[in-house]
């Protein structure tokens, strides 16, 4: 691993020094071998005892200088001026082969400067639980940071009950937040806040730097990847739970895997974080509060668009009038894939008729896109209750359907038959906390090929049944 670190060159108000703290015995529990080529690292001479020591900071490798970073944020709605890296460190930046930057942080290494009354740590549940969600999530296609480690630490920690210790290995495009802007822009420190700017389209979108008002076009970007990210969420049934300012990249990659989770039954109103009491960051919220969270972000670029503050928010609020319409189309457009069809005039009453029908009886989300498939290939509609409902959807979605040829092979390649279903990850976890990792090592082979059907995998398939069934996520940390 060669480092650099871009950050540095940041005013040094957006990040502090950081140092690991001592683990009495490291343990690599899950090295990402493939990401790790991907990275162009060569870790073949090291044995796993020395990966469990670099990967909790036992050691600084050759040009890293860790720190950890500061930002804000809104949590739940509320602003908080200062939050910050406070349980975790970035080691440095790396370049992969192509020239493409990467920050590699550790993740529950220790207290750090941001760490208010937290112990700076992470428990061994929440390292499990980002493993496999962030993985999943890439091999489903979508941005996201992604996993390159999970050590534990020999340690015990506390939270509700002591459980065991662990450092999880995030590999990120940055770090660079919404929150990120708004630490600065909180300071009414404009010089800082042009600095970050610039660091962020140097980084994340070149292309516009020269350009004129690249703040506003930086903006539009952002809004861009964002949408996507949250349609394609939604499309494939995801709940992130914290969609707080602090929660959302400015690359539009999905980051902090807490209390999230993929829904079974399909439930418009479905919350599973048990610290979302009032549904905020419900399934079928998340698209507004998407919108919210870029208006903060407009919020922090008022002084960057124009001198004159009336002509800047104006711009701005333009700019914010469009993103709704855009989401639409994004949205539909994806759902549109997954029947099969390309987004035309009338498929927004098929998708209502068929979320109607998915919602009045209970069934899977993941499961029931799959198996429209099924009725192309074999007629086969043995999975779907004959109502009416389900009759009006069948005839008004084959009234669209094209006879392109390989039709249900696409279909198979977007509907993903393994998702990372909550009471598979939540067995994992408990598995792991009594020091069996097979679980662990198991959904994570099947998740790295969530489209292709394994027979000896299908267990993994399956909603839980009543006594399995997780209502509750936690953050844990
Ligand atoms: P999150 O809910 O994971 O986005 O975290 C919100 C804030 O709490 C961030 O600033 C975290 O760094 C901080 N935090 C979470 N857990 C801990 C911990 N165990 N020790 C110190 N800070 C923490
Ligand atoms: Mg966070």
């Amino acid at each position: 691993m060669k480092f650099s670190n871009t950050y540095h060159k940041l005013p040094n108000h957006f990040y502090a020094p950081s140092k690991a703290a001592h683990f009495p015995d490291p343990q690599l529990i899950r090295f990402n071998h493939s990401l790790s080529q991907n990275l162009g690292f060569d870790f073949s001479s090291k044995s796993d005892e020395e990966l469990a020591k670099l990967f909790t900071g036992q050691y600084i490798p050759e040009g890293s200088a860790p720190i950890s970073l500061a930002y804000a944020g809104h949590q739940f709605g509320h602003f908080v001026d200062q939050l910050g890296d406070g349980r975790a460190m970035l080691l440095g930046e790396v370049l992969d082969p192509e020239g493409k930057r990467f920050d590699i942080q550790l993740k529950g290494s220790g207290p750090t400067k941001f760490s208010r009354n937290g112990d700076g740590k992470s428990a061994l549940g929440p390292v499990i639980r980002e493993y496999i969600l962030s993985e999943a999530m890439f091999h489903l296609g979508v941005p996201t940071t992604r996993a390159l480690a999970a050590v534990s630490t020999g340690e015990i920690v506390y939270r509700d009950t002591p459980m065991p210790g662990a450092v999880f290995t995030r590999v990120a495009s940055s770090h660079l937040r919404i929150g990120t802007f708004q630490f600065i822009a909180s300071r009414n420190d404009v010089s800082a806040l042009k600095a970050l700017l610039d660091y962020s389209i140097q980084r994340h979108y070149p292309e516009i730097k020269n350009q004129e008002n690249s703040a506003l076009l930086f903006f539009q970007q952002i809004a861009k990847a964002q949408i996507k990210l949250i349609a394609h969420w939604m499309s494939l049934g995801f709940i992130h739970g914290v969609m707080n300012t602090d929660n959302m990249t400015i690359t539009g990659e999905t980051i902090d895997y807490g209390p999230c989770a993929f829904m079974d039954h399909f439930n418009f109103n479905q919350v599973y974080s048990f610290i979302d009491r009032n549904g905020r960051y419900a399934y079928g919220n998340q698209p507004k509060i998407l919108m919210w969270n870029l208006s903060r972000l407009a919020d922090c670029l008022i002084p960057l668009i124009k001198a004159d503050e009336k002509t800047a928010i104006e711009m701005l609020n333009h700019e914010l009038s469009l993103f709704p319409k855009m989401f639409e189309a994004e949205l539909n457009h994806r759902m549109a894939l997954k029947f099969g069809l390309r987004y035309q005039a009338g498929f927004e009453e098929i998708l209502e008729c068929w979320f109607n029908y998915l919602q009045s009886e209970k069934l899977d989300f993941t499961l029931s896109f799959r198996n429209l498939s099924k009725i192309l290939k074999k007629n086969d509609n043995s999975f779907f209750p004959e109502t009416p409902q389900f009759k009006k959807f069948e005839s008004l979605w084959r009234s669209k359907l094209s006879n392109e040829q390989k039709l249900q092979e696409k279909m198979d390649a977007i509907n993903p038959l393994f998702i990372p279903r909550n009471h598979q990850v939540e067995k994992s976890i408990q598995e792991a906390i009594r020091g069996n990792y097979a679980l662990f090592h198991e959904l994570n082979d099947v998740l790295t090929h969530p489209f292709s059907e394994k027979a000896e995998f299908s267990i993994y398939s399956l909603p839980p049944n009543n006594e399995e069934k997780v209502t509750n996520t936690f953050c844990g940390t």
